[in-house]
């Protein structure tokens, strides 16, 4: 929606590795076997494929969806835009209850064949779950089981949520309420990019 509504290229992590993994890469390969037995890739791959993303794609703003996880990330980012003469505008932290992820888990589908993500409630199917895009089977994703959840909480809390305070003194963190609906969240997103852009 971003990208519709204002030019901007939007890139995570997942999404830079489900394209290596398509093209057959080498990089690809190993990180999908990787992601397949329920690891997680490392800070350093990650880092460098985000770089050459930004090489590609970043020259006229750029969003990341779900980058930097950590403060190492964040920290190599930020020198990754020093090398390339740019800075983060705007950082937005999206504030979502454990039970509101609870539910999206659990009602959450993916594509096997090209990776568009859905929930079952908005999804309308008649028989079987097939992706609106390509016809491929939609499924709920391996690493979505409510099992693993406390585990990506805990590391949620550990990992992540430093980052509030590292953007926060940097002056472009922004907080805003997750837990409504999609288009209640984008118009705020919305908004605060405006906000940026307009000065
Ligand atoms: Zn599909």
């Amino acid at each position: 929606m971003i990208t519709r509504n204002f030019g901007i290229p939007v890139t995570s992590p997942g999404a830079i590795l489900r394209r290596e993994r398509d093209l057959g890469t080498p990089l690809g390969q190993e990180t999908a076997e990787v992601l397949q037995s329920g690891g997680l890739v490392s800070d350093k791959i990650i880092i460098e494929l985000i770089e050459d993303w930004l090489r590609l794609h970043g020259g006229h703003g750029f969003v990341f969806d779900g980058f930097p996880r950590t403060l190492p990330q964040a920290e190599s980012l930020n020198s990754i835009l020093k090398r390339l003469r740019t800075a983060l505008d705007l950082v937005i932290w999206l504030e979502v209850s454990e039970e509101t992820v609870r539910d999206r888990i659990a009602g959450r589908l993916q594509c096997g064949e090209c990776g568009f993500t859905t929930s079952s409630s908005s999804a309308q199917f008649a028989n079987r779950a097939v992706c609106p895009y390509c016809d491929g089977p939609l499924a709920r994703r391996n690493d979505d089981d409510l099992g693993v959840l406390q585990t990506r909480l805990q590391e949620f809390r550990s990992k992540t949520e430093p980052l509030a305070s590292f953007y926060k003194e940097l002056s472009i963190l922004r907080r805003t309420d997750g837990n409504r609906d999609r288009e209640a969240v984008f118009s705020d997103i919305s908004q605060l990019i405006e906000d940026k852009s307009s000065r």
